[in-house]
């Protein structure tokens, strides 16, 4: 037996580790079951290229608990590691295994899904333990070692009777995490971090019902098997090719990623980039019913196949928060701080690689298919609309998809829509005027106006439209937008009106006295118009400038937050 010091340049570090590694202490398991998971894939890789003689066969990480001794135990069929090794790579804190395997095995290696790189996740386990075992033999002809630790620098080191490769964590967990020993606390745990981890995960096993035999009488029960219960999909589809993807592979792992969602997803976005850096994963555009409070945080983040984080606020734009799926870089750090991650610099290039990607991908359904691009653009135009406003580089490209009914069920570009405007639809100052309704019913009567004049209206709902009108205005050169009830429609016509009013001049003035009595006349312009064609003799109108000011102030004019300022959706 060896005994020694575990070579740290503080005093003591567990203390440290266990306050401040990681704020949550949950995350031990995740750590341990990534090492686990890297030993099983060194192993694949050793085996592959012929450097290690075993047979690798069909190895799987199992998770046990046993209440009755406080132990929780993490077992593998990975390389294990020789006493050496254990010298080295458990008693070098903050040397990282993982980093020098990738090292040494530098290109072969490089896409073989290794997780580790920090060299701290392993004493993760103190955070939980106040003794932890490894029990471990290397895939080589090295006899097995036993090391234990109990959170202090000393640990000890000594042969073992292991016989099989692998390693075996054992934590003896501290009285104030017990909750570790619960079969629902790891269950979910498990569920949580390890749900799509490459190799198979066993947590207990579990009862399957197999096919009756075909003498079984009416009554007889249908045998069971008890078989492991694997609690994880190796292979999730965001890890494999687009191609090999049926429309109906993603609804199904939509399901997968969130079981309680009926809803069926719009569209998805497989993204797969290997330069200039590693990323996979898939997009959904939810369903977005105009009247559901948004619900962020849907992306799940992961670090291959480990997950990291279902916050992704700041890695991926704001706009796009209101998606759902999964992100998976290797690029991505998996032991770090929020603050660290959105000021990491692979971080930003990852947003604004996927910020295009969803352009490009919109580009192509409304290329492609622009009949179910309008059928399902009030579900996605909050997205859109809100990405457009807040993403310059979206900004451009969207304006060839964004769309813009028309109150008739029409669906214009902006481009078509100026287009159809032009002639009709320009003032004297040779600006065209964009007619826009925001509620059917309400300004009924000024749409059957505007549209007997042979007028586009334009029927714009959405909670942030005015800031994008704004948008719109400053960024294209002569256009504005008036709501058909705004003040000066009668203005867009370049030529001399040449409606005829059906009242005299004297019925004409002293209507206008009645009106302005009966007007707050600081809220509302009152006109006299000739409404020869429909059943309203006159109408009252607001000017544009003074009820967007208010609608803009109410949905937070300036440094828009659209999940705090924003009325609810
Ligand atoms: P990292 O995973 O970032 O390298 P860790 O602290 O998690 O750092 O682990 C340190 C090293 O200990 C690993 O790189 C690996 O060499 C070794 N190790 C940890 N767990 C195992 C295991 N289950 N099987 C084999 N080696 C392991
Ligand atoms: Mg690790």
């Amino acid at each position: 037996m060896t005994k020694g010091n575990i070579n740290v340049s503080v005093e003591n570090i567990f203390p440290l580790i266990k306050k401040f590694l990681y704020s949550d202490h949950e995350i031990f398991l995740r750590e341990l079951i990534s090492n686990a998971t890297d030993a099983t894939l060194k192993l694949k890789h050793l085996t592959n290229i012929g450097e290690s003689k075993v047979e690798y066969g069909h190895p799987q990480v199992e998770v046990k608990i046993d209440k009755d001794n406080k132990k929780l135990h993490i077992i593998d069929q990975g390389l294990g590691m020789t006493a050496e090794e254990v010298e080295k790579y458990i008693n070098q804190v903050a040397f990282s295994g993982a980093e020098e395997f990738l090292d040494k095995y530098k290109d072969s290696a490089k896409d073989s899904g290794i997780i580790g790189h920090f060299g701290l996740g392993f004493y993760s386990a103190f955070m939980v333990a106040d003794k932890v075992e490894i029990i471990t033999k290397s895939h080589t002809d090295a006899p097995a070692a036993h090391w234990t630790c109990d959170g202090s620098p000393q640990y000890t080191l000594e042969e073992a009777d292991k016989t099989d490769r692998g390693t075996e964590i054992i934590l003896h967990i501290a009285e104030d995490s017990t909750e570790f020993l619960e079969e629902n606390r790891i269950s979910a745990l498990l569920s949580k971090y390890n749900k799509f981890m490459p190799v198979p995960i066993k947590f207990g096993t579990k009862t399957e019902t197999l096919p009756k035999p075909e003498d079984a009488k009416e009554d007889d029960p249908a045998p069971t098997k008890e078989v492991d219960n694997i609690i994880n999909n190796p292979n999730p589809a965001w890890t494999k090719q687009p191609a090999d993807l049926e429309a109906e592979d993603y609804k199904n792992f939509y399901r997968e990623l969130y079981p309680m969602q009926f809803e069926e997803p719009l569209f998805n976005i497989h993204l797969n980039v290997d330069y200039p850096f590693n990323l996979t994963g898939i997009l959904y555009f939810p369903k977005l019913a105009a009247d559901m409070q948004v619900q962020k945080d849907k992306i799940q983040l992961y670090q291959n196949q480990v997950f990291v984080t279902d916050n992704v606020e700041g890695i991926v734009p704001d706009f796009l928060t209101m998606l759902r799926g999964v992100i998976d870089s290797p690029d991505i750090p998996l032991n770090v701080s929020r603050s660290y991650l959105q000021a990491d610099g692979a971080v930003k290039k990852i947003s604004s690689y996927i910020t295009r990607k969803v352009a490009d991908k919109m580009k192509s359904l409304f290329n492609n298919n622009r009949e179910e691009f309008e059928v399902k653009w009030n579900d996605i135009k909050i997205v859109i609309e809100y990405g457009m406003l807040s993403e310059e580089k979206f900004f451009e490209k969207a304006d060839a998809f964004a769309l813009y009914p028309t109150v008739d069920g029409k669906f214009y570009t902006f481009e078509e829509l100026t287009n159809a405007i032009k002639a009709k639809q320009t003032d004297k100052d040779d600006k065209m005027v964009i007619l826009y309704a925001s509620n059917k019913d309400e300004q009924h009567a000024y749409i059957e106006a505007a549209k007997a004049k042979d007028y586009e209206v334009l029927l714009l709902d959405s909670p942030i439209i005015s800031h994008l009108m704004q948008k719109l205005e400053t960024s294209k050169e002569n256009i504005s937008f008036a709501r058909v009830d705004a003040d000066h429609i009668d203005n867009l016509i370049k030529k001399d009106d040449t409606t005829i009013s059906k009242l005299s001049e004297d019925e004409q003035k002293s209507l206008d006295e009645l009106l302005k009595e009966v007007v707050p006349s600081e809220k509302f312009s009152v006109q006299l118009e000739a409404m020869d064609s429909s059943a309203t003799p006159f109408m009252i109108t607001q000017p544009e400038f003074m009820r967007r000011m208010k609608e803009m102030q109410q949905t937070g004019g300036g440094g828009m937050n659209m999940f705090g300022n924003m009325p609810e959706m």
